[in-house]
């Protein structure tokens, strides 16, 4: 196994009402422990008014971070955490980008590929320019646009908030495949493109506490809780910078304890890692799973082993950017699960 990570499931991008949702920071924390996360990442539009009000930090047993999500009118909104300041959302997304960066903040594109109108009820705010670089990673299932896209009338409206799970069908295939080539062209620079999972919760027809038990981000750290909000808040967002997070509909199944790591040898690299092949030998890449499930490993272009089972071992020669998708059998068919960041073979 790799050596004993502590797995932290937490909901990221959740708006409270220094914007435009519905509850204020200490109920959202509380929402959240009910629905069992660990830590949450506000990210309300365009400010940190909560940061300064002294908000961050430990709510009983949550962490809770504060961000903020720069959000232009056109589109090409930023989760932005880890920065002090407000950065102006006005300009090129490069200019956001890199103010994020300087302040040593992460930076995530959020719900990059919005349904087209007509498929989706709201106004759509899509990434749309795909030129900047500099980004610490995207958004690859953001819960409520995945929900929202199937209400088109309010009888839909109606049985959706009935029968949500019914309205989540999975990352949209754009956004996996942009995902892949986004990671195959950054990693030529020697750059990854970290996948999250959020929630985009304004805790509005949808309470927080429901919303909070569906897709979760769960980040690996190498120690429990410190109890010292500075230092926790430091483990997560190192993890999440380093990619070592898998995205998991816990909706379906608490993922808690999915591994996905690979092996050269006697050294190992969890996923989001990187690892050499030593002398040209391959790379035994495994991957183990709570409950059986259909685990699919890809590389860049596309599939290369599935098994339905809670292990996979599978061993490669090539370079390369690999990855891990799960599937869990219900009485629909295989739902989307479990989708770990890359591993990184060169
Ligand atoms: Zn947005
Ligand atoms: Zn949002």
């Amino acid at each position: 196994m790799d050596g004993g990570w502590q797995d932290k499931a937490g909901v990221i991008h959740v708006h409270s009402r220094f914007s435009d949702g519905a509850g204020m920071p200490a109920s959202i924390a509380q929402a959240a422990a009910r629905a069992g996360a660990q830590f949450v990442v506000l990210a309300d539009h365009d400010t940190l008014a909560p940061l300064r009000e002294g908000l961050e930090g430990w709510h009983g047993p949550v962490l809770l971070l504060i961000g903020t999500e720069l959000s232009p009118d056109s589109g090409n909104h930023y989760l932005a955490v880890g920065i002090d300041r407000e950065v102006p959302k006005d300009g090129p997304p490069q200019r956001y980008i890199d103010a994020v960066a300087s302040q040593g903040g992460l930076g995530f594109i959020a719900h990059p590929d919005y349904p087209p109108p007509g498929q989706y009820p709201l106004k759509p705010f899509p990434w749309t320019d795909w030129t900047a670089e500099g980004f610490t990673g995207i958004e690859i299932w953001t819960y409520s646009v995945d929900w929202l896209t199937g209400v088109t009338s309010p009888w839909r409206l109606v049985q959706a908030l009935l029968f949500p799970e019914r309205f989540v069908d999975g990352p949209f295939p754009e956004t996996l495949a942009r995902w892949d080539e986004l990671c195959r062209a950054q990693w030529a620079k020697g750059r990854r493109v970290v996948g999250i999972g959020s929630q985009d919760a304004h805790g509005i027809l949808y309470s927080y506490r429901r919303m909070f038990r569906t897709i979760r981000t769960h980040i690996l750290i190498a120690w429990d809780w410190r109890g010292d909000a500075k230092k926790d808040k430091a483990l997560v967002l190192e993890a999440l910078g380093a990619g070592r997070a898998y995205v998991a509909y816990d909706g379906l199944r608490d993922a808690t304890g999915f591994r996905f790591w690979a092996e050269q040898g006697s050294r190992q690299a969890p996923m989001g890692g990187i690892i050499n092949r030593k002398d040209g030998a391959g790379v035994w890449l495994r991957v183990r799973a709570p409950i059986p499930c259909r685990l699919t490993l890809r590389s860049s272009d596309g599939v290369l082993i599935e098994a339905e089972s809670d292990a996979l071992d599978h061993r490669v020669a090539a370079a390369g950017v690999y990855r891990v998708e799960a599937r869990l059998a219900s009485p629909r068919g295989w739902r989307p699960w479990v989708f770990a960041n890359p591993i990184y073979v060169r």
